[in-house]
């Protein structure tokens, strides 16, 4: 071999050597999980959708999304409690136009199947403090929760699963990027509760998504702008619908509505993946 081929050589191995350590250590986003947190059946949708459909029952689902970042694992949402699970006929609402929930697995089965131990997820990142959103906040205590302010220091929510004060938190007020490098930002989106928050993740090859949360609660409501009488306040409802619809133009954006069980049929549930 002449001198010239070998350092030719050389400089072909260093830059696959250079390309392959690039590769494993992209920074961002790397695949993202829809997690089952729950099925349910809705006794009167009118009470998501004012004047609509009024004593009409729905079907509901419930999703939790487990994200790996380059930097570690966030879960947004938790979902219905685990112990649900175990329960025959579910759970029964005190309320029968309300939500009677069922949880087909648990969490804790789903994030075992994929390999991932609650130790270690980084982050939790919590829509709202509805129960049927912060179910299993505590089977991940050293998890930082990302919750807002507001929300953490709503003074009357439901009542049920509420944050233990030990639990490491940060208290955001307002968006918030998450790792810094725009690949996942919490968007502050008030309205169903007062600090509720919904999430735009950054997917390599699926593109950006925008996880509802409750800002939503299916597409009917979304396609017509509605807001359920539950909800804290109207006008804050309505400004945050207007707020996602700018960020999805913005980023270019699929929302998915975290209990549209027509769109969750559409979706590949874990263990398969969105990278
Ligand atoms: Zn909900």
């Amino acid at each position: 071999m002449t001198k010239g081929l070998l350092w030719c050589v050389a400089f072909a191995t260093l830059t696959l050597f250079a390309f392959a350590a690039s590769a494993q250590t992209r920074p961002g986003v790397e695949k993202l999980y829809v997690i089952n947190c729950g099925e349910g059946v809705a006794g009167d949708i009118s009470r998501w959708s004012p004047g609509v459909n009024e004593g009409k029952s729905m079907e509901f689902v419930d999703n939790c999304y487990l994200i790996r970042h380059s930097q570690g694992w966030l879960l947004w949402d938790t979902g219905i409690t685990d112990a649900v699970a175990a329960m025959p006929d579910g759970l029964t609402p005190a309320d029968p136009k309300a939500t009677h929930w069922r949880r087909p697995k648990t969490l804790i089965s789903q994030l075992d199947q994929i390999g991932v131990k609650p130790a270690e997820i980084k982050f939790l990142a919590i829509s709202h403090t509805h129960p049927d959103h912060v179910g299993n906040v505590e089977l991940f205590p050293q998890a930082m929760l990302l919750v807002q302010k507001a929300e953490y220091e709503w003074p009357n929510p439901m009542g049920v699963g509420r944050f233990k004060p030990e639990h490491p938190v940060t208290k955001l007020e307002g968006d918030h990027d998450i790792f810094g490098d725009g690949s996942m930002t919490i968007i502050s989106t008030p309205g169903h509760t007062p600090g509720h928050q919904s999430l735009l993740v950054k997917l390599p090859n699926t593109g950006a998504l925008v996880l509802s949360g409750d800002a939503v609660h299916f597409k009917s409501n979304w396609d017509n702008r509605r807001a359920p009488s539950i909800n804290s306040d109207k006008d804050k409802t309505l400004a945050s619908m207007q707020r996602i619809a700018d960020v999805l133009t913005k980023e270019r954006a699929q929302l998915w509505i975290n209990h549209d069980k027509e769109q969750r049929d559409s979706l590949r549930m874990s263990p398969t993946f969105y990278d």
